[in-house]
């Protein structure tokens, strides 16, 4: 068996993790693969998942989906006390076989976490609610006098509004 790399495809489901103010449609898909190594095993994933927030400025519903990569050397307990003595050990590269088992649900449920954006937004340049009545100004001029008006505009805007009151 030495030097002979095997390869098992990983295609599974799992339930994301619960956020504030965020609704996932669906389970989260992952895929990948475990590939033996011999001296180690390597897994590599990709989490794609749907979810629905909020726009951090003017609260309209968002929907997108967070894809991200997951890659972990998986070792057995034994593997891993031995390597975690080394200087550059980093404990989140690896995953640990307990009892036979790979369990790495937990793992990609706080990696989720993790990659999830901290703000979401509906669009880049999103110009917020309107301070004033809090129509989303996405949707077009509210029709609030706007504070940062030019005041040769705002003397032409009272001049209007006489006109129209007549
Ligand atoms: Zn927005
Ligand atoms: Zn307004």
């Amino acid at each position: 068996m030495r030097g002979e790399v095997s390869a098992l495809d990983v295609d599974y489901t799992l339930t994301p993790p619960p956020m504030e103010g965020i609704i996932f449609p669906e389970s989260a898909h992952i895929q990948g693969k475990i590939v033996d190594h011999v001296e180690f095993m390597r897994l590599t994933l990709c989490c794609d998942v749907p979810f629905v927030g909020e726009c951090a400025r003017c609260l309209t519903p968002v929907s997108d989906r967070l894809t991200f990569d997951f890659s972990r050397t998986i070792m057995d307990e034994k593997g891993l006390r031995m390597v975690s003595d080394t200087e550059d050990f980093d404990e989140d590269e690896y995953v640990t076989v307990v009892d036979g088992m790979l369990d790495i649900d937990e793992q990609l449920a706080e990696a989720l976490l993790l990659e999830f954006p901290s703000k979401l937004l509906c669009r880049e340049d999103c110009p917020g609610l309107c301070p004033k009545c809090g129509k989303p100004l996405a949707e077009g001029d509210c029709g609030c006098p706007k504070k940062e008006m030019d005041p040769r505009f705002e003397i032409l805007k009272k001049l209007l509004e006489k006109d129209e009151n007549v």
